[in-house]
């Protein structure tokens, strides 16, 4: 059946500017990361993306290597741009990535130049785009120099390939370098990416303070640990679980038994507040000014609509938020 996008998709989303740029992401952005590859049904995958869109999602994150196997994301998310979304290119933000390992040999990984331009060559093709809005380093490179990886960003800009450019996983001193050094091409570098959650919290480490310097924007990745800050493990492991999965990056180890106590606490106040789990997460990670979106997973359509819930109730209490610090203290 031809998609025809829902004409209300606009009415319950806010979208903060990245940082000082004009660029507005919605406050929630769906990512490829798990799910949506080759080993992944496609029905299932597109109806994540879809019903997101309808929901008000404009921003979709992807890298080079999402899959499994790698690469295959990107080609999903090419099938459903040919098969639906092509009408709406100007309404979405379709963000990608080039760092870490994608194919054999010495070009295959890293920050240099060569890997860089070709990789999000690449990825043009598999997603069948023109430009993609966001191209990010996906990761610093200790064996490149930082001006060869930031000038094939600014080179994709000037080439016409992308919009805006980004880093990932970059610590606080990286940043201001990257800063510097952009900054001396005017190159439109809006924004950083990095994993943040209540199990998670480096970020606030000296990050949050460069960024806000800077006026960059930001968007935190994992916002659930993978699924760790929701109400399905605190049962044990159920099937088909990221945790049980052999394709996923999570580890059944990491699911102690002290982490579970910690968790159902979590559960007992995020009940209290009349939310999942899983919401109040996505809703904590939400509260911090530099935060312009939180970037979620999802394995099926029910639970990206769960997660959206999160929006309706974002307020938290100097009590929960003492509270909170106390359970993750232990
Ligand atoms: P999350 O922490 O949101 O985890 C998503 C997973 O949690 C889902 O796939 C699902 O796993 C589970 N889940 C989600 N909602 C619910 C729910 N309501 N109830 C129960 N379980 C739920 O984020 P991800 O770790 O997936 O990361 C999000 C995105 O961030 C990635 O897709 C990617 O775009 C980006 N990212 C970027 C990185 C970087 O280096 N820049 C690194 C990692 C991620 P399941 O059902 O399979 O158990």
């Amino acid at each position: 059946m031809t998609y025809s996008a829902n004409i209300q998709r606009y009415q319950n989303m806010s979208y903060p500017r990245i940082g000082q740029s004009g660029l507005r992401l919605s406050e929630l952005s769906l990512g490829l990361w798990h799910n949506f590859g080759g080993v992944d049904a496609f029905e299932n995958g597109r109806q994540i993306v879809l019903k997101a869109f309808d929901k008000g999602i404009t921003h979709f994150d992807l890298a080079n290597n999402y899959g499994p196997p790698a690469g295959s994301a990107e080609e999903t998310f090419g099938r459903i741009m040919a098969k639906d979304l092509a009408p709406y290119r100007n309404e979405l933000v379709i963000s990608t990535k080039a760092g870490h390992d994608m194919w054999p040999g010495p070009y295959g990984d890293g920050g240099n130049r060569k890997y860089m331009l070709a990789s999000l060559d690449d990825s043009l093709q598999r997603m069948g785009l023109e430009y993609v809005d966001i191209f990010y380093s996906h990761r610093f490179d200790p064996e490149t120099p930082l001006e060869e990886t930031l000038y094939a960003l600014d080179t994709a800009v000037r080439q016409g390939k992308a919009m805006y450019v980004g880093i990932s996983k970059y610590n606080p001193e990286q940043t201001e370098k990257a800063v510097e050094i952009l900054s001396r091409w005017n190159t439109p570098f809006i924004i950083h990416q990095e994993r943040y959650s209540m199990l998670d919290r480096h970020m606030e480490e000296g990050l949050t303070d460069t960024l806000d310097k800077h006026g960059l924007g930001c968007i935190v990745f994992s916002p659930l640990a993978q699924g760790l800050l929701t109400d399905k493990y605190l049962k044990g492991i159920p099937e088909n679980s990221r945790a049980a999965k052999s394709t996923g990056y999570l580890q059944k180890d990491q699911v102690t038994p002290e982490l579970v106590e910690q968790l159902r606490q979590l559960n007992n106040l995020a009940m209290q507040r009349g939310q999942s789990l899983a919401q109040m997460a996505i809703a904590w990670n939400l509260r911090l000014p530099t935060v312009t979106s939180v970037l979620v997973g999802a394995s099926r359509v029910e639970q990206l609509e769960n997660n959206l819930l999160a929006l309706d109730n974002k307020a938290f209490t100097n009590e929960e938020l003492l509270q909170i610090e106390q359970i993750l203290k232990g």
